[in-house]
């Protein structure tokens, strides 16, 4: 029987073309006023993006995995690479093959903590990845039989934690309760040159408390299990700013980890983990990409546009985030706010913002919407044809920062 072949369900971003040695990189204006660009433009920030890398991996008191699944575009990963990111959280064969062809030497966690047997064994044998994540004693038997008589295992135990202070709960799926995850780890100790347990507290969670509750936690998990621990995987949901929520300074988090994971020390002695991970996504690749959309009609309040929750926006739709935007052209006309419908046939198409422009913005327009370097472009669809757009490198800083 013939292998079926795979091929990617929505079309890549159109790359080539409009790449530019870093010399000559212009600001947004300039590409906007070249290219007139009908379909939705994604403007990449390379400096941004190689400067947060390297703030966070400066800033975190251990081992920084950007966790691709945030922005696994090619360019993104080299840019944190050269921003001194050095390891991978990654959660699908496909993203473990992206990280492999693209950056030979990165060191690849398959975080994801329910995998296909197949999945684990090719990571383990074609691609060098070592350490995998695993919530429950069946997984755990997966791993250990897709990996047998291998060393060097690591096995990362992932906790649940309780629902907490982000914007999006990251323990509905996934996460094994402290009472399970004592066991677990007793059962993994044997098998694991490094044993790890790992959290989430949710994505743009924007409380450092919330890491310090959820080490405490993990602390009672291994005094219950009475072993030693290798690593304390702090996960991600390091939180960025967007219109009307302010964030803490980063320095603010890493202080509450920093704090927290030395009194565990303190508490367990011999038994707690002598290496910090965490696995950040937003924090790091959100500021580095915005959109440039098209006005193509304006009716009141309402501005339809050629981006839409089907395309790079759709936490402006179903989770009605609001995002910073500018008119790209001068106009002394008062701000006021404005909702989008995207360009699809579907009425849910739609973002009410509220985004704060110019009150003569009119079709033809063209708008910046910022802050979708994260969880944005890898979101989109081919919904109703809209597949397209166009893909550059700007000089410009970050919208917001
Ligand atoms: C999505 C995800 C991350 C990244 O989360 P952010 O909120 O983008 O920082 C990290 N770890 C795991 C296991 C994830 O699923």
């Amino acid at each position: 029987m013939n292998q079926p072949r795979f091929r990617l369900a929505v079309a890549p971003l159109r790359r080539g073309a409009e790449r530019m040695p870093a010399r000559s990189r212009p600001n947004v204006e300039q590409v906007v006023a070249q290219l007139r660009p009908e379909e939705p433009l994604h403007c990449l920030r390379p400096a941004t993006l190689r400067a947060n890398a390297r703030a966070f991996v400066d800033a975190f008191p251990g081992e920084t995995l950007y966790a691709v699944k945030c922005n696994p575009d090619p360019r993104v990963l080299a840019l944190l690479w050269q921003g001194g990111v050095r390891a991978f959280d990654c959660a699908s064969p496909a993203e473990v093959v992206l990280v492999r062809q693209l950056l030979p030497e990165a060191a690849i966690h398959y975080m994801h903590p329910v995998k296909a047997r197949g999945a684990i064994a090719e990571a383990w044998s074609r691609h060098g990845v070592r350490d995998f994540a695993f919530d429950s004693e069946a997984e755990l038997e997966k791993i250990l039989a897709a990996t047998a008589g291998g060393s060097d295992l690591g096995l990362i135990l992932r906790l649940a934690l309780p629902k907490g202070g982000a914007a999006l709960d990251l323990s509905g799926k996934f996460g094994a309760e402290p009472a399970e995850a004592a066991h677990l780890l007793r059962l993994a100790r044997p098998h694991a040159e490094r044993l790890g347990i790992a959290f989430h507290v949710g994505s743009q969670c924007t409380e450092p408390a919330a890491w310090g509750r959820a080490i405490r936690l993990a602390g009672e998990v291994i005094a219950r299990a009475g072993l030693k621990v290798d690593i304390l995987d702090v996960g991600g949901g390091f939180p960025v700013p967007y219109p009307g929520s302010a964030v803490p300074d980063l320095a603010r988090f890493m202080d509450a980890i920093s704090g927290e994971a030395a009194a565990l020390r303190a508490r367990l002695g011999a038994l707690a983990p002598a290496r910090l991970w965490a696995e950040p996504g937003r924090a790091l690749v959100a500021a580095g990409i915005s959109v440039v959309v098209q006005v193509q009609a304006r009716r009141g309040g309402m501005l339809h546009i050629n981006d839409g929750i089907y395309g790079s926006l759709s936490d402006a739709g179903a989770l009605n985030w609001r995002f910073p935007a500018r008119l790209l052209r001068a106009s002394e006309a008062a701000p006021q706010d404005f909702g989008f419908f995207g360009p699809t046939c579907d009425s849910l198409d739609r973002m009410n913002g509220p985004f704060r422009l110019p009150g003569d913005v009119r079709e033809g327009d063209w708008i910046e919407i910022g802050q979708l370097g994260a969880y944005g472009a890898t979101l989109r669809t081919a919904f109703n044809g809209f597949d397209r757009a166009r893909f550059v490198e700007v000089s410009d800083p970050p919208l917001l920062a």
